[in-house]
Parts: structure tokens; C-alpha cells; sequence
């Protein structure tokens, strides 16, 4: 079995994959949430931005408690807190 890491972008096939942070906007509902500073990997080529999937649940959960809270516009900057940097 091979436990090759992704290194080159999928989308483009040519950069390579670093890591970097990204703006994830969610839109549940109607509301608009935007989440800023999500550890992400972005392609040095395409610019292209894969978050994990564990981060990309853990915004989308922020996101939807603040909807849940009759949030209808927001931006929120990410705190990584205990959560590892994207390598
Ligand atoms: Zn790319």
C-alpha cells in the first residue's frame, strides 16, 4: 500500500501543494458566514486551496452555531487553537 501524501495539485497538476491559509465562506440557509485564516494547502501554481477535512468540519460547525444563534452576516477569523497546521 502506498501512503504517498499529495504533493502535486490535483486541479492543475503542476504546483505543488503548501501550506497557507484560505477564506471559507458558508452560506447556510441564506446566511452568510465568512471564515477567515483556515489552515489550508494552496497550490503555488493555481492557487487552488484543499482544507482538511476534520478543519473544514470543525468551520462548518462554527459557522452553522452562529446561524443557530440567529447570525445572518458574519466574519470570523479561524483560531487554530490545539488543531495541527495543515503540512
Ligand atoms: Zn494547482
Amino acid at each position: 500500500m502506498k501512503k504517498a501524501k499529495e504533493r502535486t495539485c490535483p486541479v492543475c497538476g503542476i504546483g505543488s501543494l503548501e501550506a497557507g491559509h484560505t477564506t471559507l465562506t458558508f452560506e447556510p440557509g441564506g446566511a452568510v458566514i465568512v471564515v477567515q485564516r483556515v489552515p489550508a494547502r494552496v497550490c503555488s501554481n493555481c492557487g487552488e486551496d484543499f482544507v482538511a477535512e476534520d478543519i473544514g468540519r470543525k468551520v462548518y460547525a462554527l459557522a452553522q452555531d452562529a446561524v443557530d444563534r440567529g447570525v445572518r452576516f458574519d466574519v470570523r477569523i479561524y483560531k487554530s487553537g490545539n488543531i495541527p497546521e495543515a503540512a
